[in-house]
């Protein structure tokens, strides 16, 4: 990882975040001093709290916690919903309750549960906080507490260890979407080894930093939104990110790659994944045919799936952005493309053996139009198809590097009119195809293929922006009953 990125990400979160609330400055300090070790009943109503779901650090939770625990210590046979009805007996009506949300069963256990927390701590040999202090990994910690307390399953066993402010970064969804929005992962994940990685990489980015895990846990919680911070605080990097506040546009992949101009105010508006929900690719493509689509559409059907924070169709338009041109994705590795969010190693496959396919189909003939290499093989192409046309008919003809049409594009027909060839209608698909070259054909039924005024006119205007746009124009042919006439072989293929 790029050392002076990774400084300038952590800087540029802390300083957002201590401008709007200078408080956690004290936090983040205290976390670089020993941790205060907690006393028996307060370990016990965090492991209450982190059970319920709730903030350990909120006053009114506490006290009702506090009551909580007293009736559970207590140690009375826990009376059935028939006695309790019977007894008219109300449990912590004004407090949080156990009862109601989890079954008799249930609450057995987490008594047990705190009986358990109690040997931990009084234990000879080792007491919770020095057998913690021994492991050298967070994740060694996080099985220990499941292994003691195993109601303490999945990111809670995380939650109840930071809530004893033992060092660890917890690799919710909130934490790992920001981090690879920023490329340091590549996809939200909630399996053991994806948490190893996660890991991993908190740990180096706090051996670079120097901000302590505890800190970079916070930081990124609060950044991200897995933590409030009273109402002085707004989360940047939620799910409908906002962008145009953020200090990280510099580094992130979302906003780099995905947004763009009036796209860019959308994302920060209305989030990417509401952009696209009006229609996917794949009913596009069901109701307009495959012509009209984009390469980052076709992608995005290849992909079927984006990841939690993007579509599809984000991830296409990440692919298409990074590569540029479908020519050189079909020449990046496996493994280059894998690196980009959203993407594993079996979707970056699946996208180059489509991208073979095509290959292979073009270099088969199949969808070949032909190969030009004078205005003369143009005319043989085109002069059954037009010479006798009743209608003018102005198509462009897209053309690979080698010279090889590769698209046909109709883009007017009937009486050729200078405001009915548009150069943004002409070049459009030679945009998105990323043509090398074009070339322009039309006919007319007059029979006689000498260029009129307009024709004229519009061969200029369409030379000037294929110049300007980088996009060669070749030749304009007009095709006449029986002969043709070339504006590149008549030397009249120029601007004005
Ligand atoms: S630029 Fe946007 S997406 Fe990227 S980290 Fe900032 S808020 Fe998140």
């Amino acid at each position: 990882m790029d050392e002076i990125r990774i400084i300038d990400i952590v800087e540029k979160m802390r300083n957002y975040l201590l401008n709007r609330v200078p408080a956690l400055e004290k936090r983040l300090l205290g976390f670089r001093e020993h941790a205060r070790e907690r006393s028996v009943q307060e370990i016990k109503m965090l492991f209450l709290a982190v059970i319920l779901g709730e903030d350990i650090e909120s006053a009114p939770v506490k006290r009702k916690l506090k009551l909580l625990l007293d009736e559970l210590d207590t140690g009375n046979k826990i009376p059935s919903e028939r006695e309790r009805r019977a007894q008219k007996i109300h449990f912590l009506q004004e407090s949080i309750s156990l009862y109601g949300k989890f079954s008799d069963a249930k609450i057995c256990q987490i008594r047990e549960h705190l009986e358990t927390i109690d040997k931990l701590c009084t234990d000879e040999e080792k007491p919770i906080y020095s057998q913690l202090a021994g492991f050298h990994t967070g994740i060694e910690a996080v099985n220990y507490i499941r292994k003691n307390l195993p109601l303490l399953r999945g990111l809670k066993a995380y939650h109840f260890l930071t809530g004893l402010e033992y060092p660890l970064f917890v690799p919710d969804r909130h934490r790992q979407r920001l981090l690879s929005r920023l490329g340091f992962l590549q996809k939200v994940s909630t399996d053991a080894v994806h948490y190893q990685r996660i890991a991993e990489i908190s740990e180096e980015i706090h051996r670079v930093s120097g901000e302590t895990l505890n800190g970079l846990n916070l930081i990124f919680g609060l950044f991200s939104g897995a933590i409030k911070w009273g109402t002085k605080l707004t989360p940047l990097c939620v799910r409908k990110p906002r962008c145009f506040q953020c200090p990280l546009t510099n580094y992130c992949y979302y906003y780099h790659y995905v947004g763009e101009s009036k796209e860019r105010e959308a994302i920060t508006i209305y989030g990417l994944k509401q952009l696209d929900t009006h229609e996917t690719p794949r009913e596009k493509m069901l109701r307009d045919g495959v012509g009209g689509m984009s390469n980052a559409e076709l992608l995005a059907i290849i992909l079927r799936t984006g990841t939690p924070e993007m579509s599809a169709l984000d991830v296409g338009k990440i692919l298409m952005k990074k590569f540029k041109t479908l020519d050189a994705l079909s020449e990046a590795s496996v493994k280059e493309i894998s690196e980009l969010p959203g993407i594993g190693e079996i979707k970056a496959v699946e996208i180059k053996a489509a991208l073979e396919l095509g290959k292979r189909l073009m270099s088969s003939g199949f969808s070949d139009l032909g190969t030009v290499t004078c205005s003369t093989d143009v005319y043989k192409l085109y002069q059954g198809k037009l010479s006798k046309a009743k209608q003018e008919m102005f198509y462009v003809l897209l053309l690979n590097t080698k010279n090889r049409i590769v698209k046909e594009v109709l883009v007017s027909k009937g009486s050729l009119d200078t405001s009915l060839i548009h150069p943004r209608e002409v070049f459009k698909e030679a945009i998105r195809e990323s043509s090398a070259s074009v070339i322009f054909v039309h006919n007319h039924p007059s029979g006689d293929p000498q260029p009129s005024r307009d024709d004229i006119a519009i061969t200029h205007r369409l030379y000037e922006t294929g110049e300007i746009i980088g996009i060669r124009v070749i030749d304009h042919i007009i095709i006449g009953r029986k002969s043709y006439y070339s504006f590149a072989d008549n030397g009249l293929l120029r601007s004005k």
